[in-house]
């Protein structure tokens, strides 16, 4: 059975049930202080010259309508992946943090960190609250991964067996460290850290999948690869492709909600029309994730 893919997002809901899945593990999406986010909206929306196309934000919308919206689709676990740009910044989204989870029960506690002193005494705090998931944000936190201020951060997130997603690729612009050697050296200084990287990559694919072979417990969200959007410019080989199957249990499905210039649905659809199989979906849609969260169907 092949079930055809959502076209909308009112069409989720079937889309899921027809897979014969309880729902939608999102481990990608964003909360934050409304401030904050209006202002990564703001750059999206302006940074079309730079990004070489238009991102108008989808989801523009107040708190509860995104959680609603979520909700209506049957995403029953999602992240609120917050980040710093500069230091001084990470532990106040941590505390923001904190309270975002304790109001959105769906919410996976997400922490965050930037090389700075006090950045292993605040993880650790995080971890002691209860975080479930770390976001590491290379690209916009224009930061070194192997700064030695961060050496004890990876270490106690190793320790912890906390998952940290990381936007480690030079998409959709490079930083001053993307790409896949600054983070790969992190890897070699802590090779059981559970790394999720973003974006599957995004645009370094190949280089960053080749972790999978090395580093035992490295994942990939499947974050707008694959879409109309990422395929104009940043599309990932035909290789790639033939690579995802044996990485089945590897991978996280992941959206960028509500920061996407495209229907949410369409994610869904980018990753149907692979042709990779049913079985293939269900562990990308929810089985990876419930594993790694240790999450149960509501
Ligand atoms: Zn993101």
């Amino acid at each position: 059975m092949s079930v055809p893919p959502p076209r909308t997002d009112d069409d989720v809901p079937a889309y899921w049930q027809a897979l014969g899945l309880p729902g939608l593990i999102d481990v990608h999406t964003h909360f934050l202080p409304p401030n904050l986010l209006r202002r990564v909206w703001e750059y999206f929306e302006s940074a079309g010259p730079l990004i070489g196309m238009e991102w108008p934000i989808n989801y523009r919308y107040d708190e509860d309508e995104r959680l609603a919206r979520l909700r209506a689709m049957g995403v029953r676990a999602f992240t609120a992946l917050v980040y710093p740009h500069k230091p001084g910044m990470a532990e106040w989204l941590n505390g923001w943090a904190v309270d975002f989870a304790a109001r959105t029960p769906d919410c996976l506690h997400t922490a965050t960190f930037f090389p700075e002193p006090g950045a292993a005494a605040y993880v650790a705090k995080a971890v002691d609250d209860g975080a479930r998931i770390f976001k590491a944000h290379i690209q916009v936190g224009g930061y070194d991964p192997r700064d030695p201020l961060l050496d004890d951060v990876w270490g106690l997130i190793t320790e912890a067996g906390i998952p940290v997603i990381v936007h480690a690729g030079s998409g959709p612009v490079p930083g001053a460290f993307t790409g896949p050697e600054p983070f790969e050296a992190v890897m070699d200084a802590h090779p059981r850290l559970p790394a999720v990287i973003a974006h599957l990559g995004l645009p370094e694919y190949d280089a960053f999948l080749a972790m999978a072979d090395r580093y035992p417990n490295v994942m990939f969200d499947t974050t707008m690869a694959f879409t109309d959007f990422t395929m104009r410019g940043q599309a990932p080989s035909a290789r790639l492709v033939g690579r995802l199957p044996d990485l089945q249990d590897r991978l996280l499905f992941g959206s960028d909600y509500p920061n996407i210039p495209y229907a949410y649905a369409h994610q869904l659809e980018a990753l149907a029309r692979l042709d990779l199989g049913d079985d293939w979906l269900r562990a990308v849609f929810w089985d990876n994730a419930a594993r790694l969260f240790t999450l149960t169907a509501p």
